[in-house]
């Protein structure tokens, strides 16, 4: 094997080209329709006040290397520790992609397109390009990424006044025209919403904001020092037993060290539950297990208080029923969680701030929508992503592992779960990287 195409730069893709260099594997061509690849959404639509939920000493990039980050850190930016801006995350992963490039320019291409079809054959695949353009590769990595939220059913964003509806949730004018008697509902109350009432603020918004979620469950902080304890045996692949394991270690090592001591079993736990044990972990135990697991920066969390303080921001739990244009702005009808009657807001703005969607028949994106059509990918049996072996082979529609398209990141997530930080698409790529290296010499060597 001598090529390999990745699709999406962003931290998977990314890091996926870096590792093969690393493991001096098949040279790598890297495909982003973005026009600065290595950042990804995650650390380039970021504002300044937006800062990693995960502490600077695990964001290494490299799994065998866990303090490269903190050495980084100290060179470029020694003011900062703990947590820090996204951005300056995104500086780390560009100049790691820049060094690996000039390092070995004939092994690492970059080709700024959108891909939006793949045809595998028995001996490679070729990619089509929006540009019209086609590209040749031996196997193909998809790293596209979340999707993009979805619109909650009852909004119809034509329906009602320009400006009212911001779909892009991190876009710079999601305050502009806003005054301070306006208010802003934000749909999703979890970490897009965080970020969403920081920039909202940081933007000179004073009006009010409002964050509707069926639960109204807001991530939980960090503390300011971790408190590590671990696990001996991994508990039982069962929701309702995973629960009662996690409150009694609770009592003995506080709730945010039972949660994290789960990390080195989540996997494994993952993969030997039961279909309906998964799908009743996401039913009833998802939305618990996001705000735990997923934390916010202690200060980030400070901010966030504050401005509930203020009464510039509510979290409410309830439905949301309809939207309507209304003047110049929308009225919103939603349930409250646990009552039968229906209450009502004017809002200025709507902001989806519903989270990555996973279900790739709902996906509007041309290369998703194609895969699927011609069944070389299928959905996961939850619904959650792109269904692949525990190796990160893709799954056909009809079953067939496919040697030559691989799957890497958060779509991921039907297979392996905890998939979504860098700590664990760090370690994916990683071992992605030594197969295909492997496979690599075993071709060089005629084997
Ligand atoms: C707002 C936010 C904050 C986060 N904060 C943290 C954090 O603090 N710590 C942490 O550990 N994790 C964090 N994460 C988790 C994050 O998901 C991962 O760290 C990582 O960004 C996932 O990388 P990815 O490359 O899979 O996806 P993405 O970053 O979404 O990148 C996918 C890339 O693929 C490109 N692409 C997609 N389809 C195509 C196509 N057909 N052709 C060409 N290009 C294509 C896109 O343009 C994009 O650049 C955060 C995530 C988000 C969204």
């Amino acid at each position: 094997m001598d090529h390999v195409a990745i699709i999406g730069g962003g931290f998977s893709g990314t890091l996926q080209a870096i590792n093969l260099l690393r493991h001096d594997g098949p040279r790598a061509t890297l495909i982003e329709r973005q026009a600065v690849p290595g950042r990804g959404v995650a650390y380039s639509t970021a504002h300044p006040d937006h800062l990693l939920n995960v502490r600077a000493g695990n964001m290494s990039a490299l799994p065998q290397d866990p303090e490269h980050f903190i050495r980084w850190l100290a060179r470029r930016r020694p003011d900062l520790s703990g947590f820090v801006p996204r951005l300056v995350y995104g500086d780390y992963l560009a100049e790691l992609l820049a060094e690996a490039c000039a390092a070995a320019p004939d092994r690492l291409a970059i080709v700024h397109d959108e891909a939006d079809d793949v045809a595998l054959s028995s001996d490679g695949a070729v990619i089509s390009l929006a540009s019209g353009k086609r590209l040749s590769a031996d196997l193909v990595i998809l790293a596209p990424g979340n999707l993009p939220p979805h619109i909650p059913r009852p909004l119809d964003p034509a329906a009602l006044p320009a400006g009212s509806f911001a779909a892009e949730p991190w876009s710079a004018d999601v305050a502009d025209g806003l005054g301070p008697d306006d208010t802003v509902l934000i749909v999703g109350s979890g970490l897009t919403m965080v970020d969403i009432a920081l920039l909202l603020d940081a933007r000179g918004f004073r009006g009010r904001m409002v964050a509707l979620s069926r639960r109204g469950l807001a991530p939980r902080a960090h503390a300011d020092a971790a408190i590590p304890s671990s696990l001996d045996v991994r508990p039982p692949p069962h929701a309702v037993a995973l629960l009662r394991h996690v409150r009694d270690r609770s009592r003995e090592v506080g709730w945010r060290s039972a949660v994290d001591e789960l990390r080195p079993y989540t996997e494994s736990l993952w993969q030997a539950a039961s279909l309906p044990e998964r799908e009743r972990f996401l039913r009833h135990l998802r939305a618990w297990w996001d705000v735990h697991r997923h934390r916010i920066a202690p200060q980030v969390a400070t901010r966030i208080e504050a401005l509930r303080k203020e009464g510039r921001l509510d979290i409410v739990a309830g439905k949301l029923e309809a939207a309507e244009a209304h003047g110049d702005g929308t009225r919103v009808r939603y349930r409250p969680r646990g009552t039968i009657e229906t209450a009502t807001i004017d809002v200025r703005r709507i902001v989806n701030a519903t989270g990555p969607q996973g279900n790739v028949e709902r996906s509007e994106q041309p290369l998703i929508q194609r895969l699927l059509a011609r069944g070389m990918i299928r959905p996961d049996p939850l619904r959650i992503g792109i269904d692949v072996t525990t190796q990160s082979e893709v799954i056909d529609a009809r079953g067939n592992v496919q040697d030559r398209l691989l799957a890497l990141g958060p779509m991921t997530r039907g297979t392996f779960w905890e998939i979504v930080a860098v700590p664990d698409i760090r370690r994916q790529t990683w071992s992605v990287a030594r197969k295909l290296a492997n496979a690599h010499w075993v071709g060089g060597e005629g084997l």
